[in-house]
C-alpha cells in the first residue's frame, strides 16, 4: 500500500504520499512469487495501515489466505496496523495460517485520551485495548509491538504517566519511542505549541523507556530454556556481551516469527536460513542462544 488517509496531526505522509492506495493483489503475488523463486523464504506486507487494504472485494485478511497459498514462502509479517476498524478476520488468519507470523506491530502514540484526540487519532485508550485484548483472545501466543509519541503539545505529567500505565497493561514486546517534533505543514505545527522543554520530552522519553524495558525484559525471560526457530539475518553488527570465541562461527543475529531478536554463534553461511536456537539468556532486547540444529526449508 502508498500513502495514508488518516491524518494524525502530527504527520506529514497524507500531504507528501498522497491518499491511501492499495495495490492490486495479483501484482503483490507476481512480485511476491518472483521473489521465492530467487530464495526468498520470508516477505512483509507494507503500508502505513496495512489492516485498512482493499482492493476489488478483498480485504487484507483475505490477502493473506492468498500470499499464504505461494509454495516455498515461510513466513509472512506485516507492518504497520492502524488502531481502528480493525477486521477481526486478520487475527483468524493468523491462526488458521501458519506462515502468517504471529506478530502484530500496532501504534498506540499515548495513553491518554486528551492527547490521543489532539493527535487525532480517532480511538481512546479503551478501544485500542479492546483490540489488543481481542488480539490475544483469537491468538494467544500474539507478540506486540508500539509506537509513543512523548512530549506531544499539551502533554502534562498525567497524560504522560497514561502512556507508561499503558505499556503496563498491554504488555508490549517492545515500543519504539519518538520525542515530538513539529513537522512544517501538519496541524500540529501550525495550530498547536511546541510547549514542552527539550529536558522533559528528553526525560520522558528515557523514562517511557525504562518502563517498557522493564516490561520486554520479564517477558524475553520467559524465553529461557525453549528452542525457537529463528530466520537468520548474517552477522550481528554490534558486538554483544556474549562475544564469539571461533573465527568459523561469529555472531549471528536473526528474528523470530514474533519478531525477537536473537543472538547466537554460528557459520556465516547460515544468512537467509532457518535454524533452531535454545535460549539460554535475555535480556530487555535481545534473546541469546546456541543453535540445535538447521531446519532448511
Ligand atoms: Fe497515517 Fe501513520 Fe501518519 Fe497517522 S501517523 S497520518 S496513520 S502515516
Amino acid at each position: 500500500m502508498h500513502g495514508c488517509d488518516k491524518f494524525c496531526s502530527y504527520c506529514v505522509v497524507p500531504y507528501v504520499r498522497g491518499p491511501e492506495v492499495s495495490r492490486p493483489a495479483e501484482k503483490i503475488i507476481t512480485q511476491i512469487r518472483k521473489l521465492v523463486n530467487a530464495g526468498a523464504k520470508q516477505v512483509t506486507l507494507l503500508g502505513q495501515t496495512v489492516n485498512s487494504y482493499k482492493y476489488e472485494s478483498m480485504g487484507f485478511a483475505d490477502l493473506l489466505y492468498e500470499v499464504s497459498k505461494i509454495d516455498g514462502l515461510e513466513w509472512i509479517k506485516f507492518v504497520t496496523c492502524y488502531p481502528r476498524n480493525f477486521d477481526q478476520r486478520i487475527f483468524r488468519a493468523m491462526v488458521d495460517l501458519p506462515k502468517v507470523c504471529k506478530y502484530l506491530h500496532i501504534p498506540a502514540q499515548s495513553g491518554s485520551d486528551r492527547i490521543l484526540r489532539a493527535m487525532n487519532r480517532g480511538y481512546t485508550c479503551e478501544q485500542y485495548m479492546e483490540i489488543i485484548s481481542q488480539a490475544r483472545e483469537i491468538v494467544p501466543d500474539i507478540a506486540i509491538a508500539s509506537d509513543f509519541i512523548v512530549g506531544f503539545p499539551g502533554e502534562t505529567d498525567d497524560d504522560f504517566q497514561q502512556s507508561a500505565k499503558l505499556i503496563e497493561q498491554a504488555q508490549f514486546k517492545n515500543s519504539y519511542i519518538f520525542k515530538y517534533s513539529p513537522r512544517p505543514g501538519t496541524r500540529a505545527d501550525e495550530k498547536l505549541a511546541d510547549d514542552i522543554p527539550a529536558e522533559v520530552k528528553k526525560q520522558r522519553n528515557i523514562d517511557l523507556l525504562a518502563v517498557q524495558e522493564k516490561v520486554s525484559e520479564q517477558i524475553n525471560k520467559t524465553f529461557i530454556g525453549s528452542t525457537v526457530k529463528v530466520l537468520v539475518e548474517g552477522a550481528s553488527k554490534k558486538s554483544h556481551l556474549d562475544n564469539a570465541t571461533e573465527k568459523e562461527t561469529p555472531q549471528l543475529i536473526g528474528r523470530t516469527s514474533g519478531d525477537y531478536i536473537v543472538v547466537f554463534d554460528g557459520p556465516a553461511n547460515l544468512a537467509g536460513q532457518f535454524v533452531d536456537v535454545n535460549i539460554t539468556k535475555a535480556s530487555a532486547l535481545t534473546l541469546f542462544g546456541t543453535i540445535t540444529s538447521r531446519r532448511d526449508a
